[in-house]
């Protein structure tokens, strides 16, 4: 697994889908791969769960967080699922903490962690995938992206604009 794979996973995925406008329905995504999710109060500094027993897996996601971030998570815990990043037999319980899933941090960027690098990577992708927002950047006419069309577009995605910020630069726009 490497990261670019795990891009290629998050867009093909979102492709599979079907989805032709922003946002990405992400809980209609688990529901299509028989993933269950719950919102819960998971306790201080946890944003997501993935829950696996026997053949079953689940995602409970934290109560109180935004609604952009809990999307996020959700993208993040179905990647996890989906590069198979923690299939050992009997159950298994992943936790991320808040400070995981946060988009460009010093963990992340030391490469201490790759799994969660990879999962923030895929929820990039599954959430704002390239094909979807490239045409959304092309319908701006705008020569460069200013900060106004980062806020629109993170606002049609339904993602923070930290985590719009980081796909633009990384897709080369910004
Ligand atoms: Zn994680």
């Amino acid at each position: 697994m490497s990261v670019r794979t795990a891009r290629y996973h998050g867009e093909a995925l979102a492709e599979s889908c079907g989805f032709t406008k922003p946002p990405v329905d992400v809980e209609r995504v688990a529901k299509q791969l028989r993933l269950k999710i719950a919102y819960a109060d998971l306790g201080p500094d946890v944003s997501g769960l993935l829950i696996s027993k026997g053949d079953t897996t689940a995602i409970a996601i934290q109560a109180s967080d935004v609604p952009n971030r809990q999307r996020f998570t959700i993208a993040h815990e179905i990647g996890h699922f989906y590069l198979r990043h923690q299939f050992e037999p009997g159950e298994h319980v992943h936790v991320d903490h808040g400070h995981a899933i946060t988009p460009r941090n010093s963990r992340s960027s030391t490469g201490v962690d790759l799994k969660e690098i990879e999962a923030n990577q895929f929820a990039a992708c599954l959430l704002m995938p390239s094909k979807l927002l490239l045409a959304r950047i092309k319908a701006l006419q705008a020569r460069s992206l200013r900060d106004s069309h980062v806020t629109l577009l993170a606002s049609e995605f339904e993602v923070s604009e930290q985590a719009m910020t980081i796909r633009l630069s990384t897709l080369g726009y910004l």
